[in-house]
């Protein structure tokens, strides 16, 4: 904790507190029987870990807003130019 121009500051703690979050997220999931559905993004400039909440557990994305468009965008001008995806 700082204190700058008199306003307190969270510095490195922020951070620590973060992976806290996500490990007793991860424990939660593990005894609560989700553990498959913790994902690693199928995005490979990305990689979060994302909870599936998808009912057959078929998500590839943490968003298919963001990665799911960037992914079919990236696989479809693949198939366009005719290149074997490898
Ligand atoms: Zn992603």
């Amino acid at each position: 904790m700082r204190f700058d121009d008199g306003a307190a500051q969270l510095a490195p703690a922020g951070a620590d507190g973060l992976v806290a979050g996500l490990l007793a997220e991860v424990h939660r999931a593990h005894t609560a029987g989700e553990w498959s559905r913790l994902k690693a993004c199928a995005n490979p400039d990305c990689q979060w870990i994302y909870y599936d909440a998808s009912r057959n557990r078929s998500g590839r994305w943490c968003s298919m807003d963001e990665c799911g468009d960037v992914m079919k965008a990236r696989a479809y001008r693949r198939r366009s130019r005719g290149t074997p995806s490898v």
